[in-house]
């Protein structure tokens, strides 16, 4: 490395870490990605050039301070490194792996005016990775008890996140999950290629060690009623995602073969980690043409978890462009390498059946109009242009809607006009909800979105709760 040239970013190209095989990486679930090896860690690290004001920080949802911990890196000074990457971040290693870089830090970074940003989320990773395989753990050696104590409803990234700020201020967390492991859809969700289960393992380790306690496969509101939190702790935080699969409102949808993305890969992670689950809950799309219909994040797992269970054919179909997907770009460009074939600007208008299975999907051509509320081109069909596309398999990823549950009523917890737990960042306690002793935050709040802004409004609604304590 050439520490202190600040020409490095010239002499240095961007880089990113080896990418395994098409081969290798799609006949098993493992992470695509290699790790940085040390060498590549300091020289790519050294590339950033210490912006006065680092516009990467600013567009990082959680305000990491990602100079100075680049700095740090490129000077070999590891455990100082995820020490300050864990004062702003509650899961660096997670979020080094599944945020849209691209749209976030390194889309911010000033080097990416054409020199190629400084690839700052496999950084983050690595800090974390080797830190903690080095035996660094977080210091929390300054944290005085205050003898509150704080019950976590859902251990997403919104719940822990809220777990580690509030553990750091002498307040214990103790989380509540319906699930056998903790992560939320990091762990029953998202599929291995882009984030192995072996890392919320170990983070559940390292969470524990810390002093959070977990209390797993065990769901609020059945196996323990939410009236007993209420009495037994000094507040609650409701991480509890949105769960409700938005249908495509055309016919056919509940013809068998036709499947909800979540259902779909919960069953796959189930299968692979061997979690107990119902005997078809597992869907086995070996040799079989399957079509996807959406282009999320959630699209782009789907059609890569049927490339990695052996199916023939892999369809993602669109009704947009691909200028216009929601999801990550380098996440499409990777299912493209893995031979999904993308029919673009094609919207479902129904699912057609044979003798009461799926026999294909018909969908018509569109045309991009005028933006929408969200200021995304609203597709206009194409008359005439319909046309049917043959699978044995559909799987429908067209994002999630909040799924509030049955006892939120009786606890005046307000939820606005589409569902979502009123809880706002600006008010005296950051995250209340309009019962006093209630905070929420994460996708229950903001809508489906992603894990940083998660982690981002579980550690805000932790200082509301610290605040609302007087602690
Ligand atoms: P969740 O992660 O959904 O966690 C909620 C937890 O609450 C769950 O564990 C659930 O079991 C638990 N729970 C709910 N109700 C109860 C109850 N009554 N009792 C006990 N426990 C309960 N984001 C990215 O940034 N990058 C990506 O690449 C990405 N890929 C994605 C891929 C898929 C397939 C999906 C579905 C989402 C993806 N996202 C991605 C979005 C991201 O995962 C979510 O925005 C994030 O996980 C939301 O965090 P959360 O803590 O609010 O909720
Ligand atoms: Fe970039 Fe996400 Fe890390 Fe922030 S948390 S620095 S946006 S990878």
């Amino acid at each position: 490395t050439r520490l202190g040239n600040n020409f490095q970013f010239l002499d240095v190209e961007r880089e990113e870490p080896n990418k395994k095989s098409f081969e290798s990486r799609t006949e098993d679930f493992v992470e695509i990605y290699d790790p940085f090896t040390k060498g590549q860690a300091a020289e790519q690290s050294d590339r950033c050039l210490e912006c006065g004001n680092p516009y990467c920080e600013w567009k990082c949802p959680v305000h990491n301070f990602i100079p100075n911990w680049l700095k740090l890196l490129a000077e070999g000074n590891l455990f100082e490194a995820a020490e300050l990457s864990h004062q702003t971040n509650t899961l660096p290693e997670v979020c080094g792996r599944v945020c849209p870089q691209d749209r976030l830090c390194e889309g911010a970074c000033t080097l990416n005016d054409g020199f190629g940003a400084v690839t700052i989320g496999n950084s983050e990773k690595y800090i974390t990775d080797t830190a903690l395989a080095m035996g660094w753990r977080p210091d929390l050696s300054g944290v005085i008890q205050t003898g509150k104590r704080v019950a976590i409803i859902g251990a997403g990234p919104a719940g822990l996140g809220c777990a580690d700020v509030l553990t750091r201020n002498g307040v214990k967390a103790v989380v509540y999950d319906r699930y056998p492991e903790i992560g939320g859809l990091l762990t029953f969700g998202i599929p291995q290629f882009k984030l192995e289960k072996s890392v919320m393992e170990r983070r559940r380790v390292v969470f524990e060690e810390m002093g959070i306690e977990f209390v797993l496969n065990t769901e609020i509101g059945v196996d323990i009623d939410i009236d007993d939190l209420m009495a037994d702790y000094d507040a609650v935080f409701l991480g509890m995602g949105t769960y409700t699969a938005m249908q495509g409102g055309f016919p056919g949808e509940d013809i068998p073969g036709v499947y909800k993305a979540l259902d779909y890969l919960i069953g796959n992670v189930n299968q692979k980690m061997g979690y107990p689950q119902e005997n078809d809950a597992y869907i086995d799309l070996k040799e079989k043409t399957v079509v996807v219909l959406g282009g999320g994040d959630t699209a782009m797992d789907c059609v890569r978890t049927a490339v990695r269970q052996q199916a023939d054919r892999v369809y993602c179909v669109y009704r947009r462009d691909e200028e216009n997907m929601p999801g990550s770009r380098k996440e499409v460009q990777n299912a493209k390498e893995e031979g999904i074939q993308f029919l673009f600007n094609r919207q479902p208008v129904e699912v057609v059946e044979y003798f009461g299975r799926v026999l294909g999907v018909k969908v018509v051509t569109t045309e991009l109009g005028e933006p929408d509320e969200g200021g995304r081109r609203r597709p206009q069909p194409v008359e005439g242009s319909e046309q049917v596309i043959e699978a044995d398999a559909i799987i429908m990823a067209f994002g999630f809607q909040p799924s509030p549950a049955d006892w939120f009523g009786n606890l005046d917890i307000t939820l606005n006009d589409w569902q979502g737990v009123v809880a706002p960042e600006q008010q005296v306690y950051k995250f209340q909800t309009t019962n006093p002793k209630i905070f929420a935050g994460g996708d229950m709040v903001r809508g489906s979105d992603l894990v940083v802004t998660a982690i981002w409004e579980g550690r805000q609604a932790a200082d509301g709760i610290l605040d609302y304590l007087g602690v």
